[in-house]
């Protein structure tokens, strides 16, 4: 093999960093469950339709992110860039309409071919959730206090700001997209080719463009908020009424968009200015539209997804590792007995290692760097008794116990 680095844009999550992601997934799941959320795993590849069809053709994802390949069954299938639209997918595959309101919650990798640098990868980690079924914003109250009991159960109230804008319903959409058409026009020949060509299919979408000349347009574009009709303006309002309710600090950022298609009503982001480019932790909206433009029911669903990267980045808990008691037989002669006390302490639910080789003096070394917080030492002599010894490696103290109470005692003193 000419080349063992990981693929660019790609990582190996080892001991402290795999703790990192597992205490965000650990905390974000028994969050959701206090929702009612339930996890719902979908695979992380799917007909390329799946993800082409729903995020728009202007959408930065499906014109320069997805990874899709065709199989040699000669299917296109892409590796999924994002949570909802497989969820989606599933909803409909799985005849979940009977059962709704349904819940979920999701994690697991992502994939989006695009430049890395910190805090974006190529493949990444999100934990998502999705609200499907319901139609009032009672529903998009409930997420966003998720999100945010979230992000305060890892430590991050202070760290994160909740930013939230209305997308508007189709019909209010339909005029600020002529309203917009109208503006962007003026400056044709000063935007981007990327906003170019999204001016005549998705106007829209240019607000969200990270394009410094196009920034500075942007900045002059009419308000969304201005061009909302009476339904809309009502629901953005009670998602705010909802917001305040409860005591959840936001801020309306009347520039907000979302970078896919099936957004309406609310979207919202979570960001952080200490990640640099890459602020936005958390980001989520509400999808009416998507489950019957894949061909479902009409559905509403809102929901939203989070980078585990740029979380554990911001989340600095001190992740406490479980100390071992450390068996060491004193002989290699003894190596069978030890191994077979190993095992049977561990069935009572001890954390035993094991020390495999060396004199006694290296084994207990060894017992010392893994933070071992007692050794139990078989020597020849107290076995022939029935005994071992067992040494407190903090304090240093040293106790002769019968071998049959050696259980019983570490799961009294260290247990
Ligand atoms: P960005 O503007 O940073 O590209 P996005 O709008 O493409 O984000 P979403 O599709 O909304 O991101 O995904 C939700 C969250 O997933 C983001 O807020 C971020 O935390 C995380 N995320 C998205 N892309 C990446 C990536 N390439 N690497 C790491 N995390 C990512
Ligand atoms: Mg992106």
């Amino acid at each position: 093999m000419s080349n063992l680095q990981p693929v660019r844009g790609t990582h190996d999550l080892l001991s402290e960093g795999r703790k990192r992601h597992r205490h965000v997934e650990d905390v974000a799941m028994a969050t959701s469950a206090l929702y009612g959320f339930e996890e719902m795993a979908t695979p992380i590849f799917e007909f390329t339709d799946v993800f082409a069809r729903t995020l728009g053709d202007t959408s930065d994802i499906v014109t320069k992110e997805m990874y899709t390949f065709e199989t040699k069954g000669g299917e296109s299938i892409t590796l999924r860039p994002e949570g909802t639209a497989g969820v989606a997918r599933a909803f409909i595959s799985n005849g979940l309409a009977q059962h709704a309101p349904i819940k979920a919650f999701y994690k697991g990798p992502m994939f989006r071919h695009e430049r890395p640098q910190k805090g974006r990868q190529r493949q990444f980690h999100q934990i998502g959730v999705e609200l499907i079924g319901v139609e009032g914003p009672q529903a998009d109250i409930e997420v966003i206090a998720l999100a945010t009991h979230i992000l305060a159960s890892l430590g991050l109230s202070a760290s994160v700001t909740l930013e939230l804008n209305s997308l508007g319903d189709i019909e209010s959409r339909a005029a600020f997209r002529s309203v917009l058409l109208d503006y962007f026009k003026v400056y044709e020949s000063d935007l981007s080719d990327d906003s170019l060509g999204r001016l005549g299919k998705n106007p829209l979408r240019i607000l969200d463009s990270k394009d410094e000349g196009d920034r500075k347009i942007i900045e002059g574009a009419p308000d969304f908020a201005d061009h909302l009709n009476d339904a809309s303006k009502a629901f953005i309002d009670a998602v705010q009424q909802g917001l305040s309710d409860l005591s959840i600090p936001y801020t309306r950022n009347v520039k907000l968009v979302r970078g896919l298609d099936y957004y309406c009503h609310t979207a919202f982001e979570f960001t952080t200015t200490s990640l640099g480019a890459q602020g936005t932790v958390l980001a989520g909206g509400r999808y009416d539209g998507l489950i019957k433009q894949m061909g479902g029911p009409s559905t509403p669903g809102v929901g939203w997804a989070a980078g585990i990267e740029r979380l554990a980045m911001l989340s600095d808990v001190s992740l406490t590792k479980n100390r071992p008691i450390s068996v060491v037989p004193v002989s290699s002669d003894l190596t069978r007995k030890a191994q077979t006390l190993v095992q049977d302490l561990r069935k009572t639910g001890l954390f035993i290692e094991f020390s495999f080789t060396g004199n006694m003096k290296k084994r207990l070394k060894r017992a010392d760097k893994s933070n071992a917080r007692a050794a139990v030492i078989l020597g020849e002599d107290e076995l022939k008794d029935g005994n071992v010894v067992l040494r407190d490696l903090d304090s240093g103290e040293q106790d002769i116990i019968s071998l049959s109470d050696v259980a019983q005692t570490l799961t009294s003193k260290y247990g």
